[in-house]
């Protein structure tokens, strides 16, 4: 088992360079925010409990998001690669994530950290639009779809996510800063960190990953 760490505020871009990366290194895409919305969706115990949290911009607990991405990684079994996007986002599921990983002898090959300016950060939140179909994510200006309103990978018609209005923002940026971004010095300190500029155009960000990553 192979973890790549995507770490960085809401808006950084993590969603769009993983979809660049799952081409471009063979990696499985685990978003912990796609997980979480569907369990909310299909209405599970599990989204059941996360929908409060999420729509205050607030972290679930860590126990819960633990638990589902810890059965993932384990039933994935020991070829699995995967790019972690939105986990793990406090320094108690970075524990986890560390133990799930030491007991099946894997390992971290690299935490990225998407560092953006707070204006751009608000800025890409406000104009984002995502699929609710497939999740892929677009921005009404910087990242527009072909059709305006309309998903180019299945068609569906975009939507924007209830947790990207501006109060939700500032919230979910005040989380960012108190409860995840002690993971920065906590994987620098065991020298996996790769801080890697994030504020321009995506093709250029996603090169900037690789390079950081070989
Ligand atoms: P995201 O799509 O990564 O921005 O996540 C959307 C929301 O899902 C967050 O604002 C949290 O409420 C919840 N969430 C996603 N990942 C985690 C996590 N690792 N720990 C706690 N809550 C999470």
């Amino acid at each position: 088992m192979e973890a790549i760490i995507l770490l960085g505020a809401p808006g950084a871009g993590k969603g769009t360079a993983a979809e660049r990366l799952v081409r471009r290194l063979g990696v499985r895409h685990v978003s912990s925010g796609d997980l979480l919305r569907n369990a909310v969706k299909e209405g599970t115990p599990a989204g059941r409990e996360a929908d409060g949290y999420m729509k205050q911009g607030k972290l679930v607990p860590d126990e819960l998001i633990g638990r589902i991405i810890t059965d993932l990684l384990v039933a994935g079994g020991p070829n699995l690669r995967v790019l972690l996007d939105g986990f793990p986002r406090t320094v108690g599921q970075a524990e986890m994530l560390e133990q799930v990983i030491t007991a099946h002898h894997g390992r971290i090959r690299g935490v990225v950290l998407l560092n953006v300016p707070d204006a751009i950060l608000i800025d890409r939140l406000a104009g984002r639009v995502v699929c609710p179909g497939c999740a892929k994510g677009y921005h009404v200006r910087n990242m527009p779809p072909k059709v305006v309103g309309v998903c180019d990978a299945c068609g569906a018609r975009l939507v924007q996510r209830k947790d990207d209005n501006p109060d939700t923002i500032r919230n979910r940026l005040a989380v960012f800063r108190a409860d995840t971004e002690p993971l920065v010095d906590w994987y620098a300190a065991r020298n996996l960190l790769i801080r890697v500029d994030a504020s321009g155009e995506a093709d250029a960000v996603n090169e900037r990953i690789v390079a950081a990553l070989n």
